[in-house]
């Protein structure tokens, strides 16, 4: 905590009587103070809401109601269609620099989902800060100072958090009458734009959340559908695979064991990947602050063994209550 306070950045968890609202506040200075969240939800200490992506555990759903959120536009256009209401804070393009109270922010995709964002910015001493969000490709991201990054499959010890993509097993997958579990926003997205790639030209069929963001989201994907109609391809969200007749051939894609024959495809960086994204911004400071359990804890450990300085979000004992 000493280093960051060198670095000029105070990161602070907020405590409610409910207990500890998601993620964090940075607190920084360039002109004057500023406080940024970072996927967490409003508050009144808070001067700008920085959501990296669509994903409900990475944004509280009272964001989309406050002029301090700053999303992606597709990010905002995937809330809007996920929540049901209109997202009025501020967006930009992934790649774009914005201009926040005087602070220049640069954002860079994640590939995690469509949308996905990173933001990086610089105190008045001249730290660079970048938050990630989730992250499936480091490899458009910055150098920093401090990173602010996940940890969802950074326990070193579990078998399975390695893994590589199973694209060949996907591909092998790809037949007739075959479904396809995947979680609407992100896996969906993620399923059609492979199938493309492999070369499938034929309609696919969704259910309608799917469909809307799929359609909302992506340009060129080819001919999509509505459930409704038959179809010999189809996407769905894991648990609707039961209702899909008996003589579909089905899989989930996914990285975690479940009661269908699963194909490993994930929306994250494994434990390698995590190390290589670590090593590559080379940070003095790298604070894990998703996702709730022990990972961070266990990340943060192994990153201080190899000689890094990492904070898991359960150690940071700043607490403003609410
Ligand atoms: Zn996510």
């Amino acid at each position: 905590m000493k280093k960051l306070i060198d670095l000029g950045v105070l990161p602070i968890r907020r405590r409610s009587s409910k207990g500890y609202t998601p993620h964090l506040l940075i607190l920084f200075r360039s002109e004057k103070r500023h406080v940024f969240g970072i996927d967490t939800t409003p508050n009144e200490d808070s001067h700008r809401l920085l959501i990296t992506h669509a994903h409900s555990d990475h944004y509280g759903r009272s964001a989309m109601a406050s002029k301090k959120s700053v999303a992606s536009e597709k990010t905002a256009k995937a809330l809007e269609i996920l929540c049901g209401r209109r997202f009025v804070g501020t967006t930009f393009k992934v790649g774009d620099n914005l201009d926040m109270d005087g602070v220049r922010i640069r954002t860079h995709p994640t590939g995690h989902t469509i949308g996905s964002t990173a933001f990086s910015w610089e105190n008045e001493v001249g730290t660079t800060i970048l938050a990630t969000g989730d992250v499936k490709d480091s490899s458009h991201l910055p150098r920093c100072d401090v990173l602010v990054t996940e940890a969802t499959y950074g326990d070193p010890y579990d078998p399975q958090c390695r893994f590589k993509d199973d694209i060949g097993a996907f591909k092998d997958a790809i037949r007739e009458n075959v479904a396809f579990g995947a979680y609407s926003f992100g896996k969906a997205q993620r399923a059609v734009k492979l199938l493309r790639m492999l070369g499938y030209g034929e309609e696919i069929v969704m259910d309608s959340k799917s469909l809307e963001l799929t359609r909302e989201l992506m340009e060129h994907m080819g001919p999509l559908a509505d459930l409704g109609e038959n179809g010999k391809m189809r996407i769905v969200p894991p648990r609707y695979l039961n209702r899909l007749p008996d003589h579909l051939d089905k899989f989930v894609l996914t990285g975690r064991s479940c009661s269908h024959q699963r194909i490993q495809i994930s929306d994250h960086l494994d434990f390698d990947g995590l190390m290589e994204m670590v090593h590559d911004c080379n940070p003095e400071v790298t604070i894990l602050y998703h996702p709730p359990g022990g990972r961070p804890t266990k990340l943060a450990q192994y990153l201080n063994e190899k000689g890094f300085t990492a904070i898991p979000i359960d150690a940071i004992t700043n607490v403003m209550i609410h």
